[in-house]
């Protein structure tokens, strides 16, 4: 599933393809569930004549705001990519939506599993509902992470998952954070100390900015059809792999709150 990373690598690729200045002509729906708002018919209506000004992220969420003053909000769901190219290119497989511009070239939103959503909005909220800070922006201090987990006798895997604590994390960048930061996953929030959470905030802020790196790395060597699902974790995944942290450990499996979750056992203790 597309975390920040993934979401934020996207986001950088249709930024350098040239989307923001784009005018829309056209939009084609293929699957209706995938527009979540306003209704099929007035999004499709609605979106065409209006000039993209920027694509920003909120989370896991894309936002083009519009010279019209709505915004045009995309969120890739489990399976989602969005590719732009000349109308005349062939497509690839599984393209369910695609937007013509009136240059000529064609969003196209490549969704197998049709998880992908949709909205045009006067106020990007109503799509991305309360959202916790970005963990890339100086808002993310220890104090900040401090505060949204005090109180909370949940595993600390299962609250880095929830988008209103923090933004953008999913399982497999929660898993690579608390593997770096030496935390077993399924310890209860309200008791790690000043000095795990500040090192889980470090932990959070490196993952994400290795992969990123992995990402522009691959944007730049493959332009303009760069991968966009890379494996850029440290964390082995897989059960009875050796620990590469600390060399002695072999990777455990679990499930914390139905998804499954990998730890070394020696790094991560389950207490302090
Ligand atoms: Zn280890």
């Amino acid at each position: 599933m597309p975390e920040l990373p993934e979401v934020e690598n996207t986001r950088r690729y249709l930024v350098e393809i040239g989307l923001p200045g784009k005018t829309i002509a056209l939009a084609t729906i293929g699957w209706a569930n995938t527009v979540k708002h306003p209704s099929l018919e007035d999004f499709v209506l609605d979106l065409p004549g209006g000039t993209i000004q920027k694509v920003a992220r909120r989370g896991k969420y894309l936002l083009a705001p519009l010279d019209t003053g709505q915004t045009w909000v995309l969120h890739l769901g489990m399976t989602g990519g969005l590719r732009i190219h000349p109308r005349t290119q062939p497509p690839p497989a599984m393209v369910r939506h695609t937007v013509d511009f009136t240059d000529g070239t064609q969003l196209r939103f490549i969704d197998p599993r049709k998880f992908g959503h949709l909205w045009l909005v006067d106020d990007p909220a109503q799509a991305t509902g309360k959202m916790g800070p970005e963990p890339l922006s100086e808002d993310f201090n220890d104090a900040a992470l401090a505060l949204v987990l005090s109180n909370r006798t949940a595993p600390i895997k299962a609250l880095l998952l929830e988008q209103h604590i923090i933004a953008g994390l999913g399982n497999l960048y929660a898993d690579d954070a608390l593997y770096r930061a030496g935390i077993h996953p399924e310890r209860p929030a309200s008791g790690l100390s000043p000095e795990e959470i500040s090192r889980l905030r470090n932990s959070i802020v490196q993952a994400l900015e290795h992969s990123l790196s992995q990402y522009d790395q691959s944007r730049r060597d493959h332009w303009p059809d760069p991968p966009f699902g890379l494996s850029p974790w440290l964390i082995p995944r897989s059960p009875d792999a050796p620990c590469v942290r600390c060399g002695s450990g072999t990777m455990e499996q679990v499930k914390v709150r139905a998804r499954t979750t990998f730890y070394c056992p020696v790094c991560q203790p389950p207490t302090p």
